[in-house]
C-alpha cells in the first residue's frame, strides 16, 4: 500500500464525518426494525475517503480478525463497493454482523488515527465510521448478488466429517471454513433454529434476522447440515458422536446460562432471565422451545437489572412492547458500565430511565406469586476492587420501592457445564470454561473448542476469531487420520 501524500492527508482530514441515518426515536419505539438505516452509496464513499490510509493500520491491529480496513476503504472510496465487501470477507465470515455488533469504539474505531488528529484551529473529528461502512459494503454486495457470494467452484469432498456443537459465531465460522475445504460439517443446535446468540440473543432492532437466515442458507448451499432441537450432553454425547460418526468435533456452546441475583422473589411469575425476556419479546413462538412460546403480556412498569449490552437490549425491547415506564437499575455509575455508549444513548432517546448507584434488594409479589414491585437501595462508590472498578457500598436506610409487572435480570452469563461434565478427557475450570491451546485443541485429541465456552462471555468477533483458528487446527488434525472405513 502506498502512503498518501501529506497534502492528501490534509485534504482527507478536512472531510467532515458523515452522519449515519437512523430511525427517529419516537418512530422506532413503535417497531422492531433496525435502528440504523445505514449509509447510502454517496455518503459511504465520502466517509471511506476520510481514511488516511495509515501504513501501520492501527485499526487492523485492533481488529480480532485483522480486517484489512484501509484496503477495503481504498476500494470503497472509488465506488468499488463489491471489491470492498470482498476485502472484508477475506478475513471475516460475518462482516455484516460485526459491522453492526462489535464495540468499534474499543476496537478499530478506538484505534483510528483520524479520531486523534488535531486539525488547524485545534478542531477534532470522530474516527472513520468503520463498523457502519463494513455493514454497508457487505449489505450492498448481498443485495446485488441476492445472497452471500459463493466460491467459483465447490471443493472436492475430502470424506472427513466434523461436528460443531452450538451454532453461534464460533461454530458458524468453523462450519464455513471447513466446508470450503471439502469437509462434511454437521452443526448441532439446542434451540429450534440455527444461529445461537445471533438469533436468540440479538434483538431485531440491532440486527435484522434475515441477515442470519441468509447466512445459514449460504452455509447450507456449501453443504453444511444443521440439526436443531438437540441438546448435546443430554440427547446425545460427545463420546457417541466420536464413535465412528465424526472425525473431529468443535465445541462452540457459548455462555448462555444467565447469572442469578440470589435475592428474595427471583422465582416470582414475571421475573425473567434476560435471554428468556429477549426471545419472548423479539421472536415468534414457532422459533422458540415449548416452554418459552407464550408471548409476554402487556407490560406497564418494567425493571431491568444490569449494566451491559444485554440489559440495554432488554430495556429497548420493553419499550417496543409498549411498556409505559422502563427503568434500568445498575449498582455502579455509568463510568463503570461495560456495554456500548451508543446503546445507552439509543435507550435514553427512547425514554428509558436510568437508576444508577442502585441495588435491588428484593422482588415483591402478590398472593398469586406474581411480581408487583422491586425494593431498591441506593449505593455509593468505595475503593477500587481487584479489577480496578470502584466497589459499590449500600447506604443504610435508603431503601425504596418501585412498581413492576416485569423484571428482567441481565447480570451476565456463564458457560453450560453439561458438555464438560458428560465428556471424558476434557479439562475445564470451576466456571465450566474449557481449557484449550492456541489452536483451540482441548485435552482430548480430536475435540476442539472456542468462543465464550472458553473465554467466558465475550464478543461475537472474538468467538469468530477463535472459530477461524480452530478450523485451521481441525483441518490439520483430520489430515493426519487414517482413511475412514466405508
Ligand atoms: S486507523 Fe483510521 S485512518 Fe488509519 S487506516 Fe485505519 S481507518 Fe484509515
Amino acid at each position: 500500500m502506498t502512503h498518501p501524500h501529506p497534502h492528501d492527508v490534509h485534504r482527507r482530514l478536512s472531510v467532515a464525518v458523515q452522519p449515519v441515518p437512523k430511525q427517529d426515536a419516537e418512530a422506532r419505539k413503535r417497531n422492531f426494525d433496525e435502528t440504523y438505516i445505514g449509509f447510502d452509496v454517496n455518503a459511504a464513499m465520502v466517509e471511506a475517503s476520510r481514511c488516511i490510509q495509515c501504513p501501520s493500520a492501527p485499526c487492523q491491529e485492533a481488529c480480532p480478525v485483522s480486517n484489512d480496513i484501509p484496503g477495503a476503504f481504498s476500494l470503497l472510496e472509488v465506488g468499488d463497493i463489491i471489491g470492498a465487501a470482498d476485502k472484508f470477507r477475506e478475513t471475516s465470515n460475518l462482516p455484516e454482523m460485526c459491522g453492526r455488533l462489535c464495540p468499534q469504539e474499543k476496537l478499530c474505531e478506538g484505534a483510528c488515527v483520524v479520531g486523534f488528529a488535531i486539525r488547524p484551529g485545534g478542531q477534532k473529528e470522530p474516527p472513520v465510521t468503520i463498523g457502519k461502512l463494513e455493514a454497508f459494503a457487505t449489505d450492498y454486495q448481498r443485495q446485488q448478488l441476492e445472497g452471500y457470494p459463493m466460491p467459483r467452484y465447490l471443493p472436492k469432498p475430502t470424506g472427513r466429517s466434523v461436528a460443531a456443537i452450538g451454532s453461534g459465531p464460533a461454530s458458524l465460522a468453523v462450519a464455513e471454513q471447513l466446508a470450503l475445504e471439502g469437509h462434511a460439517v454437521t452443526v448441532y443446535e439446542f434451540w429450534p433454529e440455527p444461529g445461537g446468540v445471533l438469533v436468540y440473543g440479538i434483538p431485531n432492532f440491532k440486527m435484522r434476522k434475515s441477515i442470519v437466515d441468509e447466512y445459514i442458507a449460504h452455509l447450507e448451499a456449501l453443504g453444511v447440515k444443521f440439526v436443531c432441537n438437540t441438546y448435546v450432553g443430554r440427547d446425545i454425547t460427545i463420546d457417541d458422536m466420536l464413535d465412528g460418526q465424526h472425525d473431529a468435533l468443535f465445541l462452540g456452546t457459548g455462555a448462555g446460562v444467565g447469572n442469578a441475583m440470589e435475592i428474595e422473589g427471583e422465582n416470582l411469575t414475571g421475573v425473567h432471565k434476560a435471554t428468556d425476556f429477549l426471545v419472548r419479546g423479539n421472536l415468534p413462538p414457532d422459533q422458540l422451545p415449548a416452554h418459552l412460546r407464550e408471548p409476554l403480556p402487556k407490560l406497564t412498569n418494567v425493571v431491568v437489572i444490569g449494566g451491559g449490552d444485554t440489559s440495554m437490549d432488554c430495556v429497548r425491547t420493553a419499550v417496543r412492547l409498549g411498556a409505559e415506564h422502563v427503568t434500568l437499575v445498575y449498582r455502579r455509575t455509568e463510568n463503570e458500565m461495560l456495554g456500548r455508549g451508543e446503546e445507552r444513548k439509543n435507550a435514553r432517546e427512547e425514554g428509558v430511565e436510568f437508576a444508577m448507584l442502585t441495588l435491588p434488594t428484593r422482588i415483591i409479589g402478590d398472593e398469586e406469586g406474581k411480581v408487583v414491585s422491586v425494593e431498591l437501595q441506593k449505593m455509593e462508590l468505595g475503593e477500587p476492587d481487584a479489577s480496578g472498578r470502584r466497589s459499590p457500598r449500600a447506604i443504610k436506610g435508603s431503601e425504596y420501592v418501585v412498581p413492576a409487572d416485569a423484571v428482567a435480570i441481565a447480570i451476565g452469563y456463564g458457560a453450560d457445564p453439561l458438555v464438560p461434565q458428560t465428556t471424558s478427557g476434557i479439562k475445564s475450570d470451576r466456571k465450566a470454561l474449557i481449557q484449550v491451546d492456541e489452536g483451540g485443541r482441548t485435552s482430548r485429541p480430536g475435540v476442539f473448542a472456542g468462543g465464550d465456552n472458553v473465554n467466558g462471555a465475550d464478543l461475537v468477533v472474538t468467538a469468530l476469531a477463535d472459530g477461524r483458528r480452530a478450523a485451521t487446527a481441525i483441518s490439520a488434525y483430520v489430515a493426519t487420520l487414517p482413511p475412514r472405513r466405508k
